[in-house]
């Protein structure tokens, strides 16, 4: 894995989210992405309902990540990145 990948560890503790953002799914997708492995994960991508663009930014997931992660802002990201490619 490389350095820079988004350290979810797919706990799950972000969820529910309220616009129904797959949070755990979402990260594991783009980090494949990341790794490389472009086309399966942009394929990946386009399967998932309610991805990255459907983020609200409420912040909620962020109180309740033992990781610390700034979702709604990998959200951000991940949507310039996946989305408006
Ligand atoms: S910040 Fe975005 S991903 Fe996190 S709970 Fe709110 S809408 Fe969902
Ligand atoms: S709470 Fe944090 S580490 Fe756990 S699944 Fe959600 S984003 Fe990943």
């Amino acid at each position: 894995m490389a350095a820079y990948q988004i350290p979810c560890t797919g706990c799950c503790d972000c969820l529910p989210c309220p616009a129904e953002v797959p949070i755990p799914e979402v990260f594991a997708v783009y980090n494949r992405f990341l790794a490389g492995e472009d086309e399966e994960a942009v394929r990946a991508y386009a399967g998932i309902e309610n991805a990255a663009g459907a983020c609200i930014r409420c912040s909620r997931c962020e109180k309740a990540c033992p990781a610390g992660i700034g979702i709604s802002a990998m959200m951000f990201e991940i949507r310039e990145e996946m989305e408006d490619a």
